[in-house]
């Protein structure tokens, strides 16, 4: 589920040049029983099952001394449980992620981990949004996404990442037009095609503002902060 898209586009090619290093892991390889069980059902009752502690635990400790010597604790890291109840992913969330040497992303299932996970083993939670998906692999794609185009040198051109949405002064995209100059009778905007860098600059910083005071107003309330 989470190899294929990590094959493919930006992050792929980050990791083929060496900028990134991304490793999968199979909880069932950090179970001890015969039948690799990493799930169990919930203590006091209700429906579905709960991903045990241990395997969790074992994985991020075999993980942390295989990847850093000294183990975890010994470099910059984060272990992230994917949870629709954490901190919601953010543009400041996955920069202070992508400044840290080592990240490690636990992706619940079923009805969800242990409360031991989250409360001794994560230093973390983080939710893509509010809603539900069934499992945190998803999850864990966006975030190394996210994360991954903010590493110096990920994203080809560095002045591509900090005019995105979000990362220019906390306001969204000026609306991007590429030939042809009219289509169906709709025509770009005639500044783009005078040539005149200032006015340009000028022209998508008023329209970045007025997208963000239509569609994003909470996100200007926020910069005033
Ligand atoms: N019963 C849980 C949902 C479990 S969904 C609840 O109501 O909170 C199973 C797993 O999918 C979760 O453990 C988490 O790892 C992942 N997941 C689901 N929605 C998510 C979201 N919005 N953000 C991050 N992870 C999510």
């Amino acid at each position: 589920m989470v190899e294929g898209p990590l094959q493919e586009g930006i992050v792929a090619r980050a990791v083929a040049r060496g900028l990134l290093d991304i490793r999968v892991h199979d909880l069932r390889d950090f179970t001890v029983d015969r039948h690799r069980v990493v799930d169990d059902a919930p203590f006091g009752g209700g429906p579905g099952m709960v991903l045990k502690p241990e395997p969790l635990f074992a994985a991020v400790e075999a993980i942390a001394a295989e990847r850093c010597s000294g183990g975890l604790e010994a470099c910059r890291h984060a272990v992230v449980l994917t949870s629709p109840d954490g901190e919601r992913l953010t543009h400041a969330v996955a920069a202070r992620l992508s400044a840290l040497d080592h990240v490690v992303i636990l992706c619940g299932r079923y009805e969800g981990v242990d409360e031991r996970v989250r409360e001794h083993l994560a230093t973390d939670a983080i939710s893509i949004g509010d809603y539900v998906v069934s499992g945190g692999e998803l999850p864990a794609l966006v975030i190394v996404d996210a994360v991954a185009r903010l590493v110096p040198g990920v994203v080809g051109d560095d002045a591509s990442v900090s005019g995105d949405t979000f990362a220019r002064d906390g306001l969204l995209d000026f609306p991007q037009y590429t030939r042809p100059a009219a289509f169906r009778g709709w025509p770009v905007p005639d500044v783009l095609l005078s040539g005149h860098h200032a006015e340009i600059e000028k022209w998508r910083r008023e329209q970045a503002m007025a997208r963000t005071r239509r569609h994003r107003p909470d996100l200007l309330d926020t910069n005033k902060e």
